[in-house]
C-alpha cells in the first residue's frame, strides 16, 4: 500500500488508512480480527523501512484462542531506553444496529449519500452534507484511531534523523469484549521490560465524543476508570403460592438490593470535574426453569460497577452495607404481614423466622471447612465442569455449589465478585515519570490549541472501558486480595495475570478521535480534527515524552 501514500499528506494519509480499514469486517469474537490483524501487518511491511528491518514488526498470538486472534506490534528504536507505547484496538462491534442498511455499513461514501437525504436525524443529515464526517462501523470506534497509529509509524519511520527513545506500535483485537489482545500484549511488554525498555507512558486514541449538544471541547484523559462486577446469588425459602407469606422470596430481596444499587447517585465517587457514573445492573434472574406455583428459591443478580479511586475493598464495604440493611428490612416487613395475616384468620403464633445470612463467597467457604464439609473437591468438580463456558454463569455455578453443600441450606445472600475485573489508573506519583508527563501535555496541549484554536480539557478518568487499565495498578496487595479470595476460582475461571500488570506499571493516556454515536449506526468521525490535527497532536507528544533532558 506503501506506494499510493508515498507523496500524501499525514491527513490523507489517516482518511486512507481509514477507509481501508472500516471497509473489513473485524467484529469482536471472529476471524474477521484475525484477518484485520493479517491486513495492518501487510501495510507495515510494505513501509520502507520495515523492508529493511523485517524483524520489527511481528505477529503475537493470542494462546488458546479459539478465534486465532493475533497482536500485532511495530517497533522503531532509539538510542535511550525511554520508550513510548502507541496502542488502539482493531475490533468493532457488529452491525445488526444498521437495520436495513446493514449491507452498506462498512461504506463510508455509500453511508453518506444515505444521511445526506435522511430526514429521521437533522443533526446526522446536515453533518453528511457538510462532507466533513466520515460515516460507517467503525469510524469513530476505532478504526480512525489505528490509522493514525499507522500514519505515525509511517511519518517516524521516514525520518532520517534518529529517534531518542523506542517508539513500539500496537495493533489488538478483542477490546470490545474480555481483553484477550491486551492480555496478551502484557507478557510482550514484560519482555520488553526485562530487556531494559523504560516506558515513559502509552498512547491511546479510542474516540471522544461531546458530553452535550453545545459541546466542542476536545478531552484528554491521563488515566482510566476501572470497573468490578459484583454479584449476589440469593438463597432464599421457596412456598406454595397458597402460603406465600412464609417464602423468603429471593426476587424481593434481590429486587430491593437491585432498588438500592442501580442508577445510584449516593454511590459515585465525588471527583470534582471527572464524569463519575453510577451502577448499572447487567444481570437480574430467579433460577425457576418451570412454570408452577412455588415461589423462586434463588435468584442472581450482578451490577457494573465503575471504580475511580475507590477499590474493590470499599464497593464491597459499601453493598454489603447496603445488603445487610436490606434483608434486615425485609425481615421485619415480612414478619409484620404474616402477624397481620394470622391475626386476622385468628391463627395460633407460629415460629417461622425470616432471617438471612449476608455473607462473602470467603466467608462461607470458611464457614463449611470449618464444619468438615469437602469444598475445595466440590469447587474442583465445578470449576473442571465449567472451564471455556461464560465466566459469570460459572462463577455462579460455584458459588451455587457452595450453598448446596450447606447441610442447613440456611437462607443467605452471598457477595462476590464475577470477572471481568479492569484496575483503575491515573496519574500520580506511584509512576516513574508520572509529574513529568502531566506537565509535557499540558505544555504540548497549549502548543497545539494556540495553533489550531482547539479547545482541550483534561481529565484524569476515561469514562469508558479500555484496555489501557490493564497497563498498570494501584490498589494495594491487600486490597487486591479482597478480590481475588472473592472471585470465584479466579486462578481457573479468569487467571487474570495481575503480577504482570503491576510490574509492567505503564501511564495510560487517551487522546481520542472525536466524531459522534459510537456504537450506534449513525456512527461518524470528525474529519477536520481527526485526520488534521490529532494525527501532530500524538505525535509530538510523544517525542516529547522521550526527549532528552535538557532540550
Ligand atoms: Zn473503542
Amino acid at each position: 500500500m506503501y506506494k499510493e501514500l508515498k507523496n500524501k499528506s499525514t491527513a490523507d494519509r489517516v482518511e486512507q488508512f481509514t477507509r481501508e480499514l472500516v471497509k473489513r469486517k473485524s467484529y469482536t469474537g471472529t476471524p474477521g480480527e484475525a484477518g484485520k490483524a493479517d491486513f495492518i501487518l501487510s501495510i507495515i511491511k510494505s513501509f520502507p523501512y520495515f523492508e529493511q528491518n523485517p524483524d520489527e514488526v511481528w505477529a503475537q498470538t493470542i494462546p488458546n484462542d479459539p478465534q486465532g486472534r493475533k497482536n500485532i506490534w511495530a517497533r522503531l528504536k532509539g538510542s535511550q531506553p525511554k520508550s513510548v507505547l502507541f496502542h488502539s484496538h482493531i475490533d468493532t462491534v457488529g452491525t445488526d444496529d444498521f437495520g436495513v442498511l446493514q449491507s452498506i455499513a462498512h461504506d463510508p461514501d455509500a453511508l453518506q449519500a444515505y444521511f445526506s437525504s435522511y430526514e429521521g436525524d437533522e443533526r446526522a443529515r446536515e453533518q453528511a452534507l457538510s462532507g466533513d464526517w466520515l460515516f460507517g462501523r467503525g469510524s469513530l470506534d476505532m478504526q480512525s484511531g489505528a490509522a493514525i497509529h499507522l500514519a505515525n509509524l509511517l511519518y517516524l519511520s521516514e525520518q532520517n534523523e534518529p529517534l531518542n527513545g523506542n517508539m513500539l506500535f500496537l495493533f489488538n483485537p478483542d477490546e470490545e469484549s474480555e481483553h484477550a489482545g491486551m492480555l496478551a500484549a502484557l507478557h510482550e511488554l514484560k519482555r520488553m521490560k526485562d530487556e531494559g525498555y523504560q516506558f515513559a507512558a502509552a498512547i491511546n486514541n479510542d474516540f471522544i465524543a461531546p458530553m452535550h449538544d453545545t459541546d466542542d471541547v476536545k478531552y484528554i484523559y491521563t488515566g482510566a476508570a476501572g470497573k468490578v462486577l459484583p454479584s449476589f446469588y440469593i438463597y432464599g425459602r421457596e412456598a406454595h403460592v397458597g402460603d406465600v407469606l412464609t417464602a423468603i422470596d429471593p426476587t424481593l430481596v434481590g429486587s430491593e438490593i437491585n432498588r438500592k444499587i442501580n442508577q445510584n447517585l449516593d454511590l459515585v465517587e465525588k471527583l470534582e470535574g471527572e464524569y463519575v457514573l453510577p451502577p448499572a445492573c447487567l444481570y437480574f434472574k430467579e433460577d425457576k426453569h418451570d412454570y408452577n406455583v412455588q415461589t423462586a428459591v434463588s435468584a442472581r443478580l450482578y451490577f457494573n460497577y465503575f471504580v475511580f479511586e475507590q477499590t474493590a475493598k470499599d464497593v464491597m464495604d459499601k453493598l454489603r452495607s447496603i445488603t445487610r440493611e436490606t434483608v434486615n428490612e425485609l425481615k421485619t416487613l415480612s414478619e409484620k404481614r404474616y402477624s397481620e395475616f394470622r391475626i386476622s384468620h385468628g391463627f395460633p403464633p407460629s415460629n417461622w423466622s425470616w432471617d438471612m445470612d449476608v455473607c462473602t463467597y470467603e466467608e462461607l467457604q470458611n464457614e463449611l471447612r470449618e464444619k468438615g464439609l469437602p469444598v475445595d473437591e466440590v469447587l474442583d468438580e465445578v470449576a473442571q465442569n465449567w472451564l471455556g463456558k461464560d465466566r459469570r454463569d460459572a462463577s455462579f455455578a460455584l458459588v451455587e455449589a457452595l450453598q448446596q453443600l450447606d447441610p442447613d441450606k440456611k437462607p443467605r445472600v452471598i457477595m462476590f465478585f464475577a470477572p471481568p475485573f479492569l484496575p483503575h489508573n491515573y496519574l500520580n506519583e506511584q509512576y516513574e515519570f508520572g509529574a513529568e508527563i502531566q506537565e509535557k501535555l499540558f505544555k504540548r496541549l497549549e502548543v497545539v490549541s494556540n495553533e489550531s484554536g482547539e479547545v482541550f480539557a483534561t481529565k484524569r478518568f476515561f469514562p469508558y472501558l479500555a484496555d489501557g487499565s490493564y497497563l498498570s495498578l494501584h490498589e494495594s496487595e491487600e486490597e487486591v486480595n479482597v478480590l481475588k479470595k472473592n472471585m470465584p476460582r479466579m486462578s481457573q475461571i479468569y487467571p487474570l495475570r495481575i503480577d504482570l500488570i503491576r510490574s509492567i506499571n505503564i501511564p495510560s493516556i487517551n487522546i481520542g478521535v472525536y466524531g459522534r454515536d459510537g456504537h450506534k449506526w449513525t456512527e461518524r468521525v470528525y474529519k477536520p480534527y481527526t485526520f488534521h490535527v490529532l494525527p501532530g497532536l500524538i505525535r509530538n507528544f510523544a517525542l516529547d515524552l522521550i526527549a532528552k533532558k535538557d532540550k
